[in-house]
């Protein structure tokens, strides 16, 4: 049954889960029930599932909607975490498919980055058009509590990760040019590459949330020279999603309470960035 809220008071969340590629239902959640959120900006890219996860108020989006009907460049992020913040979200783990840059990332492997780099071109990166203006701070752009939680998770199932990583956001919808990618890994100094961080994670910020990335390797960048066939990469994000499922079933029953001051700012973003 869906729910049309434009206010959505009685659905509450305490978690919020954004899904990408491959993840579209995360197939955890108790007693769902979905609902469509309006928001100043328009639409969030599908309806929200709210439900529970061993006690904890979850909202899970599929960034691509179902289906995958949206491309990176046409998501409407601010709708997407505008909902979530209106729901009372105030943790959100956005799951993402990534290219590696690096040889020791290998398909198959998680990666929680802790820095990007912004090569989009031309999204909508903020909450504040003016008259009022918002400089947050992306020093230290994801939240150090819920990566070291989702780091942990990982380690304690025995899944390969990677708990640092600098990620490339890219505009696309095309791949890197061979010359690009080069720029990527020797110039930049990027580890991972994607098309759907940016504006996500500074949006997150902006709205006080504490957000981190679970990022899944599905293959090398074309820098690699060594393709991976279509049929691979299909292998690798089917066995990657119920990875990324387990994760998650780890994280969010523990995420009930607040998170811990000394490890997160991200509830303070605001405090020194109004001009
Ligand atoms: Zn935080």
């Amino acid at each position: 049954m869906i729910h049309e809220l434009t206010r959505p008071e009685g659905v509450r969340a305490q978690v919020g889960v954004i899904g990408g590629s491959g993840l579209y239902d995360p197939g955890i959640v108790e007693d769902p029930v979905e609902v469509r959120v309006s928001t100043p900006y328009g639409r969030p890219s599908d309806f929200i599932t709210v439900g529970s996860v061993g006690g904890v108020r979850v909202a899970f989006l599929p960034r691509h909607g179902r289906g995958h009907t949206l491309p990176p460049h046409r998501i409407n992020y601010r709708a997407n975490i505008w909902a979530l913040r209106a729901l009372g979200v105030r943790w959100v783990i956005s799951v993402s498919a990534v290219g590696s840059l690096r040889e020791d990332y290998r398909p198959g492997d998680f990666v929680v980055p802790d820095q990007f780099i912004d090569m989009t071109k031309g999204r909508q990166y903020t909450f504040y058009d003016g008259p009022v203006t918002v400089h947050v701070s992306m020093a230290d752009p994801f939240c150090e509590d819920l990566r070291a939680r989702l780091v942990d998770a990982a380690r304690r199932l025995g899944y390969p990760v990677h708990e640092r990583g600098t990620y490339v956001c890219i505009e696309g919808p095309r791949f890197s040019t061979r010359a690009e990618s080069r720029v990527w890994r020797e110039v930049f100094g990027a580890d991972i590459i994607g098309m759907t961080l940016v504006p996500e994670v500074n949006l997150a910020c902006e709205a006080e949330l504490c957000y981190a990335t679970l990022a899944m390797v599905t293959d090398y960048d074309v820098w690699a020279e060594r393709p991976v066939t279509a049929g691979e990469v299909e292998r690798i994000m089917r066995e990657n999603v119920e990875r990324a499922r387990r994760i998650l079933y780890e994280v969010i029953p523990k995420l009930a309470g607040d998170p811990d001051p000394a490890r997160c700012s991200c509830c303070r973003a605001l405090s020194h960035a109004v001009v």
